[in-house]
């Protein structure tokens, strides 16, 4: 994106302040715009009045990295679309897509029950659900129908947007006869067959990875190449070599595409990166050896630069820092991610139950949430708008407050219960005897850590009469 402020973009709208694009101002829509949380479309009297400006500012708010979408509808995927080499720069935008393979010489149970597993994890972190991404379908046989054969079997079982992955043009023609109208990812065109790939993308329109390991010159030549010709969705496989001095080259190779294209302006590398931490399996003869790199080199693309990746290991502990990691990398700093402030009840509490406060940071809160009920601890949880901020942070930077925890409290009935005394966290201690003297409860400081609410309250409650 070459420009940077919304004034820039505003210098660029009508400024009649019309809305009809539904923001108050074209002030208000420049704000979105670069934040990307409005399209340059809904702008209708530059759309319809002033085609030259449309197309200059369209230009100017394009991503540096090149967007491209694989799968269609609903569980379409973006990826790349980064304008930044930093995350606190702006945002990542698009997280990295994670791709799970299934093979073509698997049975169709073993097919289905793969499949199924992809599609179906689900792992609930800071109030949403961590999915996976789509389905890269190798072709291990070398056989077109039987390729074809397996394509078929998957399009019917999911709608997950795919990577039809083979070296061989008949292979990836047979597949793309059963699944193009699902705008798959073709894998890949290389030095050998890129000729008749780049027929099969041009008649199917649907994106395509090239694929030069360790030689970033043939990449970027084969790139300019398919621009050349018209084919503009491209996805960059650079090589990704799991172990030694190679995975060194490897991790520099993301490096150069990347800075190529955001910091010097190399159009013909600004694309989505491509990743194979399945290569793992390869060196690695043991399945917690394999599991346990894969998801190391997993972790180090999506940190840098990764868009999508290709993966094997479906064993939780390497799935689970996969999606982790990205969730983490891929938050925006701008955002703290917070629940809504209130008082909650976990479980069924009552008269006798205790009423512990928490902080409204996303994960703090969860944290707590998931403590108290695992351990069917029935209790009222007051949570106090800190911005987002955890306890220890908004304690000291005086968002957490007495008063703030008052004000909190104040929404609750006190008279329900048998008695009146709160629980602070042991990290806003320091707060206890202003919030003692402000409210007129007795105010106890828990632990540090909610893992260890159980072993307090077996100490601790009830509270002496
Ligand atoms: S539609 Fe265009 S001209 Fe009208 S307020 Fe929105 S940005 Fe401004």
């Amino acid at each position: 994106m070459k420009v940077k402020s919304p004034l820039e973009v505003y210098q660029l709208l009508p400024k009649t302040n019309c809305g009809e694009c539904g923001e108050p101002t074209c002030m208000a829509f420049a704000s979105k715009l670069i934040n990307r949380d409005a399209k340059l479309e809904d702008c209708i009297p530059l759309v319809k009045e002033d085609e030259e400006g449309y197309n200059k500012l369209a230009e100017l708010l394009a991503p540096e990295v090149k967007e491209i979408t694989i799968g269609v509808g609903e569980r379409a995927v973006k990826i790349g679309g980064d304008d930044v080499l930093y995350r606190h720069q702006l945002t990542f935008f698009n997280p990295t897509a994670l791709f799970y393979d299934v093979w073509d010489t698997m049975d169709m149970d073993e097919l289905k029950e793969r499949v199924s597993e992809i599609e179906n994890f689900r792992k609930f972190y800071v109030g949403e659900f961590l999915t996976l991404d789509g389905i890269a379908i190798r072709s291990v046989s070398g056989d077109p129908e039987k390729f074809k054969e397996t394509v078929k079997e998957v399009v019917e079982i999911t709608d997950l947007p795919l990577v039809l992955c083979s070296f061989d043009p008949s292979v990836l023609k047979a597949g793309m006869e059963v699944a193009s109208d699902r705008n798959p990812l073709i894998y890949g065109a290389n030095k050998e067959n890129w000729k008749e790939v780049l027929e099969l993308v041009m008649k199917y329109d649907v994106p395509v990875t090239l694929c030069s390991f360790g030689d970033l010159n043939l990449l970027k030549s084969m790139a300019i190449t398919f621009r050349g010709a018209g084919v503009e969705k491209l996805v960059l496989d650079p090589g990704t070599f799991p172990s030694g001095e190679k995975l060194r080259e490897t991790f520099h190779n993301f490096l150069k595409l990347r800075r190529g294209a955001i910091l010097e302006g190399q159009k013909e590398i600004a694309y989505p990166l491509m990743g194979v931490p399945a290569t793992a399996w390869l060196v690695y003869e043991d399945e917690l050896s394999a599991s346990y790199w894969e998801a190391v080199l997993a972790s180090l693309m999506i940190v840098k630069y990764g868009d999508i990746l290709i993966l094997h290991g479906t064993q939780p502990h390497s799935l689970l820092a996969e999606v982790h990691i990205r969730e983490t990398i891929y938050t925006d700093p701008r955002t703290p991610v917070q629940v809504e402030a209130g008082i909650r009840e976990i479980g069924e509490p009552d008269e006798n139950s205790p009423v512990f406060v928490t902080t409204n940071f996303a994960l703090t809160y969860y944290t707590v949430e998931s403590d108290l009920s695992s351990n069917g601890i029935d209790c009222y949880l007051a949570v106090v708008n800190t911005d987002g901020i955890g306890v220890e942070a908004a304690v000291a930077g005086g968002q957490l407050t007495a008063q703030k925890i008052k004000e909190t409290l104040d929404e609750f009935d006190f008279s329900k219960l048998s008695h009146r005394t709160v629980v602070i966290p042991g990290l806003a201690a320091r707060v206890q005897g202003e919030l003692e003297d402000l409210t007129g409860l007795k105010v106890f400081v828990g632990p540090q850590d909610s893992g260890r609410i159980p072993g307090w309250m077996e100490k601790n409650w009830p509270p002496e009469k």
